[in-house]
C-alpha cells in the first residue's frame, strides 16, 4: 500500500471517480491532498527543459514558475474548499493539506478556523507560488498556528538563500514538523549540523531526481526520513514508483517510505 505524501487535486486526482481509479491502479491507501495553483483543475504538463537536470536545478525552475504563475489569468474559486468537497466523498482515501499564502491576510486571519472547518491534517506552503520569505513575520505566525495544532508543514522551498534561512529557523523552532518537497536542498540540511528529527524529505520530482538521489538522502538521513509523494499531476506516478523499485531496497525500508513514515507524521493511526 501507498501514502502519497505530496499531490494536487488536479489532472489525475481531479475528481471523485478519477481518484478512485488511480487509487485503485496503483494500491494507493492514502492520498495527501491541496489545492493546485488558482484551483485549477486542467494544468498542463510543464514543457521538458533543454538540458540534464538535478535536483539543484528546483532553483531555476522556481524563477521561472514564479514568474508563470504572475501570468495565470483568473483564480478559479477556493481550492481548499475543493479539496475539501472531494475529501467529504472520500474520507477513507483524501488526507486534505491546507494550502496557505502566509502573505494574504485573509489566509492568515483564518488560519485556525480554516483548519477546523476543513479538518486539515497539515499546511502546504510554495515559496515559488507565494513569494514570502523564511525570515519574515508571517512564516514565524503561521508555523506556530501548525505546531500548536501539530500540523506538519510542506513546504517547497524557493532558493539556496531560503534553505539557509530555514535551517537557522529550524535550529530555532526545534518542534516545527517540515516535509522538504523534492529533496531540495539536502546538501545543505547534510551539512548543517542542525538536529532534524522533525524533518522529512519528499520524494517527487520527475527528471530532475534520480534513484541515486534518493539512495543519497535515505543514507544521510535515514530512511526514517523520506517520504514517498507523486506532485501529481507535475510527474508520474508510474515513473516514480519505479525509480524507488529499482533501488532494491529491503520490504521494511520501503514499507517505511511508502506508507509508515507519512502514517507517522500525519498520525493517522492515533
Ligand atoms: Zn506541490
Amino acid at each position: 500500500m501507498i501514502t502519497d505524501i505530496h499531490a494536487h487535486a488536479a489532472g489525475d486526482y481531479s475528481t471523485v471517480d478519477s481518484i478512485k481509479n488511480m487509487a485503485a491502479k496503483y494500491d494507493l491507501e492514502k492520498i495527501v491532498l491541496c489545492t493546485s495553483p488558482k484551483n485549477i483543475q486542467n494544468l498542463q504538463t510543464p514543457p521538458s527543459m533543454p538540458f540534464k537536470q538535478k535536483p539543484d536545478s528546483i532553483y531555476l525552475m522556481n524563477r521561472m514558475n514564479r514568474l508563470a504563475y504572475k501570468h495565470f489569468l483568473k483564480d478559479n474559486g477556493d481550492g481548499n474548499q475543493y479539496v475539501f468537497e472531494l475529501r467529504k466523498q472520500l474520507p477513507e482515501l483524501v488526507v486534505q493539506f491546507l494550502w496557505v499564502n502566509p502573505l494574504d491576510v485573509g489566509h492568515m486571519d483564518n488560519m485556525e478556523n480554516s483548519i477546523r472547518t476543513y479538518q486539515a491534517r497539515g499546511i502546504k506552503l510554495h515559496q515559488a507560488w507565494n513569494p514570502f520569505k523564511i525570515d519574515g513575520i508571517e512564516f514565524k505566525n503561521l508555523v506556530d498556528i501548525a505546531t500548536s495544532n501539530q500540523l506538519p508543514i510542506f513546504i517547497h522551498v524557493y532558493s539556496k538563500k531560503e534553505v539557509l534561512k530555514l535551517l537557522r529557523f529550524i535550529r530555532e523552532n526545534p518542534n516545527a514538523v517540515f516535509i522538504i518537497g523534492h529533496l531540495t536542498g539536502t546538501d545543505l540540511f547534510s551539512e548543517s549540523g542542525v538536529n532534524l528529527e522533525n524533518i522529512y524529505f519528499d520524494t517527487s520530482s520527475s527528471k530532475r531526481i534520480q534513484g541515486d538521489d534518493i539512495k543519497r538522502a535515505i543514507d544521510t538521513f535515514g530512511y526514517e526520513h523520506i517520504v514517498f509523494g507523486t506532485d501529481t499531476p507535475y510527474a508520474s506516478i508510474d515513473e516514480q514508483i519505479d525509480r524507488i523499485e529499482r533501488l532494491n531496497m529491503s520490504d521494511n525500508i520501503k514499507e517505511h517510505i511508502y506508507s509508515l513514515n507519512a502514517r507517522n507524521i500525519l498520525a493517522l493511526d492515533k
